[in-house]
């Protein structure tokens, strides 16, 4: 199958833009309060240092959400999305004892 020139620029520029505006709408979506009743239950911290290691005693220093292989990345490095915690994007920084590097 062979498609003009014309069409793959189209084709492109369409593609493109489509990456372009779910990067937009995802660096709008909220952020996780750390109030937030889920986030609470699991401990997150937007500074995973600042966890509450009497309370969590796993989490280990040097962990955090940015190494956590829930975490999705996006193009702002400070935060990104959770699997866990779905519409809202949590601290690259942060921690919560859902943290997982299976
Ligand atoms: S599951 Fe992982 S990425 Fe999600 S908040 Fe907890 S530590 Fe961060």
């Amino acid at each position: 199958m062979t498609i003009s020139r014309r069409k793959f620029l189209v084709l492109s520029l369409c593609s493109a833009t489509s990456v372009v505006v779910a990067s937009e709408a995802r660096a709008e979506e909220p952020i996780l309060a750390e109030s937030d009743e889920q986030a609470r239950r699991l401990g997150y911290r937007e500074v995973a240092t600042s966890v509450d290691r009497k309370q969590f005693p796993a989490y280990v220093p040097g962990q955090d959400c940015k190494s956590c292989s829930l975490f999705q990345a996006s193009t702002d490095d400070k935060w990104g999305d959770c699997l866990l915690f779905s519409g809202k994007r949590v601290a690259a920084a942060g921690w919560c004892s859902s943290y997982s590097t299976m």
